[in-house]
């Protein structure tokens, strides 16, 4: 509206330009000569031609703002839902249907290892919508990426004391059982900057950490992003896809070993006992146990049904020789 209201002012003012043009004009023919008159007329000619790039530049640059204004801002990703208390402050919002996040830029947050994966709970009849790792009371949590602190809070039933991050990734992480924070809310993270104390507050039974991953307030197993048993991300970029979200919420390295357990189970129960079974202790690895069962790495995958580089976990039973 800017816009038509100033041209319609600018029309005016070529009005009033013609008639200051016009107006000497009369007395100009009487008083002055044809060759000062022309230069007069020219003088006005050419003050007439500032003017109007005067009014051209001032009407573009005024034009240029007002689509400046219309335009869309740049969405600030601490804006949405900042001030909810909820873990997932999205509730009603759009979920892009594809979102490429940058990983590079990580930090693992406790170095435990895995004791409870992402996943549906069958005895509770819940998701568990993030991952423990075994951490001992006190020990240092880091931001997983850069970022900002959205919540510091204490649920007893569920999370215990625990923090939300932001990240200028589109992440969000959420850090439960905590003992203590080291961060309040507002306050800007590095990746890897401490931000609690590892617990065992709220409903949890013994110390660990629960982690999430969460894009838009999807939660997202946070094993599709990291390799928690090396400490690095799987990739340098996770796709976020919302038709196939349900394939990182279900994603589970170590559902390769669950899968080998059952097989096993199976094989037992009708061919007998031509192998048997090895409960997987903190610090193995799969070289380690092929060599203690006189196996090769590929005789003790291949019977267990996964490759070499298959996640296992302290209490996931192997078939051995
Ligand atoms: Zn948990």
């Amino acid at each position: 509206m800017d816009f038509f209201r100033h041209s319609a002012s600018f029309l005016f003012g070529t009005a009033a330009l013609a008639l200051l043009i016009a107006a000497p004009k009369a007395t100009a023919q009487n008083l002055q000569s044809v060759s000062n008159y022309s230069r007069t007329h020219e003088a006005l000619l050419a003050s007439q031609q500032r003017i109007q790039d005067q009014i051209r530049l001032e009407e573009t640059q005024r034009y240029a703002n007002h689509l400046y204004e219309e335009t869309e801002p740049e969405p600030d990703i601490y804006t949405e839902g900042w001030g909810s208390t909820h873990v997932n402050s999205y509730k009603n919002a759009v979920i892009p249907n594809s979102k490429v996040i940058d990983v590079r830029n990580y930090h693992i947050p406790v170095p435990g290892y895995v004791t409870s994966p992402y996943g549906y709970r069958p005895r509770f009849h819940r998701m568990h919508k993030g991952i423990d790792l075994k951490l001992n009371i006190g020990d240092t949590v880091r931001a997983a990426f850069t970022g900002k602190v959205r919540l510091t809070r204490f649920e007893r039933g569920g999370y215990g004391f625990y923090v939300v991050l932001r990240h200028e990734n589109g992440l969000e992480t959420v850090y439960g059982h905590l003992s203590r924070f080291l961060v309040h809310p507002d306050q800007y993270v590095r990746a890897g900057q401490p931000i609690a104390l590892g617990g065992n507050t709220g409903g949890s039974t013994g110390p660990h950490l629960h982690f999430e991953t969460r894009f838009m307030g999807v939660a997202i197993n946070p094993a599709a992003i990291f390799d928690f048993r090396n400490q690095v991300t799987h990739t340098d970029y996770f796709t976020f896809d919302k038709r196939t979200y349900d394939q990182a919420r279900d994603y589970s390295p170590s559902e390769r070993i669950a899968a080998a357990r059952a097989s096993h189970a199976a094989a037992e129960s009708s061919v007998g006992s031509s192998t048997s079974t090895y409960t997987v202790k903190n610090g193995d690895n799969l070289g380690r146990i092929a060599s203690q069962h006189g196996m090769s790495l590929t005789e003790l995958c291949s019977l267990n049904g996964f490759t070499r580089y298959a996640h296992i976990h302290p209490g996931d039973v192997l078939k051995v020789k």
